[in-house]
């Protein structure tokens, strides 16, 4: 971005990245009996014994099987040591790896507690996820 290294890690506190996933809509929310490949459920970080849901779509929700949204949300703080590697012009690789090891939560993470607890579909996570 042609921003000195130095302004921006005497400035920057933290990176919030978000994004909306649609939640499934209570009226006609139903166990979704078609099990996810285990690709899916390995790119989302879910195991095969979790119990998924899908809205079947009712007049409450158009058809649609979603009725609201809510956002996933990834935190990147920037602490002393993702400092130090912005100095150093660490890579973007480098610099995720050390937020994640200081307990960074990603998109996907975030978006998996979400179908985890029954308020959104794998397929909709990913969606929202692997945009460009
Ligand atoms: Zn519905």
């Amino acid at each position: 971005m042609g921003v000195e290294a130095f302004l921006l890690t005497s400035t920057l506190r933290g990176v919030l990245a978000q994004r909306l996933v649609r939640i499934v809509c209570e009226n006609c929310k139903t166990i979704d009996e078609e099990a996810a490949s285990p690709d899916e459920l390995a790119l989302i970080g879910l195991s095969p014994d979790v119990v998924l849901y899908k809205g079947t779509g009712c007049e409450q929700c158009a058809g649609m099987g979603f009725f609201s949204r809510k956002g996933i949300y990834e935190l990147l703080v920037i602490d002393d040591e993702l400092k130090k590697a912005v100095l150093k012009s660490s890579d973007s690789t480098e610099l995720r790896h050390i937020a994640k090891r200081h307990g960074m939560k990603t998109l996907i993470e975030s978006g998996a507690q979400k179908v985890r607890a029954g308020l959104t579909t794998i397929a909709e996570v990913l969606r929202v996820t692997q945009e460009v």
